[in-house]
């Protein structure tokens, strides 16, 4: 049974849905106590996961069922805010009544205020279990699988043969009907912001739609987008659309090499930064106002300090709240990251698993509305963002071939093939990590590259 479920998750190409895209037949196949759906719907502004918790809710139960199938785990956990309150009453009657299967198989639901980073995997297991992920380690080594409530609607699916083709995401910020859509992977995220009646320009400006961004993700873990005709890919939780002179699109597009300027200058060492980092919180060993100390004074050499990067999941909370004169530490940390990665360098002393919070962890915490109000995103906060139902149908999809971790996929199919939505274009190579790759349109395969498979009509 195990391997029949991790075999059609497989066929189906189903990934992370939260961001990451790690192939699920893998993560799935782990033996684990507990299966924890991630509903926390970590970055401001996204609603893609709470729609569809409270639209596809018994999917999504029937996915922790199937993940807890497969992984041998004896209880199922849903993780979602306790705001969340129409994604909460169709969670609770998939599990009801009492004594149903279901319940018998011990799902349950566990509420959560709403902070950032509530949906980061590491605070989430510690928020859930009270068990704490040692450092660089997965909740798979403290007996736990997390899966995004999209994963686990995608794995139900595959269960029925159901390749993943579309993806479910919410287009919000400046455009005239923000709300959640339902759209083809590779449809061009222009189109997707016009399915969602376009940028939203306001009356007695000169502003035009040249004056406005798209925010590809979240405003915190998010990038912007360099091209309308970028694909909408199965990791695509969300398009947010921001007038250029937004905090938000002002730190995504502040090169590297400046963040890093502005540290040497100005750090004056207060240590906000590292007084709010989830993971210094966690009892990690990471201070991020340290590695400004170290690298300021010129230090080449790495220290624990600054090899302490490997630490940082990037969450943006010391650039984007923290810091009081707008720096990037985890501008530092990626850069170091880099460079470790490329002189080959390997981790032995980042992996302390004797971890203890910080006692004050619970009032550090940063609220949700806080962090939307220093982004500047308070005016687009308060929309639900519903799902649209309908159906669009792009004329011309263009398909990435990597949309995972892992290896590319390889084509199975050659221009002028005609192709049926659902069939599969590309596969995972032969013995590698990776992910199948099925049509989201019917059409004839109109080119071939490299990196991506493009379908028209
Ligand atoms: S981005 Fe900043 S706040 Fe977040 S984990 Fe890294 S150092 Fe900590
Ligand atoms: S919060 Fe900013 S100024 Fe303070 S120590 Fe960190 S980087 Fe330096």
């Amino acid at each position: 049974m195990t391997e029949q479920i991790v075999q059609k998750v497989k066929d189906a190409g189903v990934v992370g849905a939260g961001g990451a895209g790690f192939p699920t037949h893998v993560k799935i196949a782990a033996q684990v106590d507990t299966v924890i759906a991630n509903g926390a719907e970590c970055d401001p502004l996204l609603r893609s996961d709470q729609q569809l918790m409270a639209n596809r809710a018994a999917e999504i139960v029937e996915g922790v069922r199937l993940v807890m199938q497969a992984s041998g785990a004896d209880r199922g956990i849903i993780a979602l805010k306790r705001e969340y309150t129409s994604a909460v009453a169709a969670l609770q009657s998939n599990l009801q009544p009492p004594t149903s299967n279901l319940q018998s198989e011990n799902i349950s639901l566990h509420l959560m205020e709403s902070h950032y980073p509530a949906g980061d995997e590491f605070v989430l297991v510690y928020e859930v279990t009270g068990r704490l992920v040692p450092e660089t380690g997965l909740p798979l080594h403290v007996g736990c699988i997390v899966q995004n409530v999209g994963t686990l609607f995608n794995i139900a699916r595959a269960q029925k043969g159901i390749p993943v083709t579309h993806r479910l995401l919410t287009v919000t910020g400046a455009v005239n009907e923000p709300k959640t859509l339902n759209l083809p992977i590779g449809t061009p995220i222009g189109e997707a912001v016009a399915w969602a009646g376009g940028i939203k320009l306001p009356r007695w400006t000169a502003r035009t739609e040249e004056d406005y961004a798209v925010v590809v993700g979240g405003p915190m873990m998010g990038w912007l987008a360099q091209s309308l005709s970028e694909p909408i890919t199965k990791t695509t939780t969300g398009l947010i659309v921001l007038p250029k002179n937004n905090a938000v699109v002002r730190y995504l597009g502040r090169p590297l090499g400046s963040w890093v300027k502005r540290g040497r200058s100005t750090c004056d060492q207060c240590r906000d930064c590292t007084d709010l980092c989830p993971r210094y919180l966690l009892g990690h060993d990471l201070e991020p106002h340290k590695v400004m100390r170290s690298i300021n004074y010129g230090l080449t050499e790495p220290t624990a300090i600054v090899t302490a990067a490997v630490l940082c999941c990037e969450c943006r909370l010391c650039e984007a709240y923290a810091c009081p004169l707008e720096l990037s530490p985890m501008a530092y940390y990626k850069e170091i990251k880099h460079q470790l990665a490329a002189q080959g360098w390997e981790n032995v002393i980042h992996k302390r698993s004797a971890l203890t919070p910080h006692p004050m962890r619970e009032y550090r915490r940063v609220p949700m509305e806080r962090l939307v109000a220093r982004l500047g995103l308070s005016e687009y906060q308060e929309c639900a963002c519903p799902l649209d139902e309908r159906e669009y149908q792009p004329q011309r999809v263009t398909i990435p071939l990597k949309q995972h971790i892992g290896e590319p996929s390889q084509l199975v199919v050659k221009i002028g093939d005609r192709v049926q939505r659902g069939d599969l274009i590309a596969q995972i190579p032969e013995g590698k990590l990776g992910a199948n790759v099925h049509a989201s349109i019917s059409g004839r395969v109109e080119a071939v590259t490299g990196e991506h498979i493009v379908i028209v009509a």
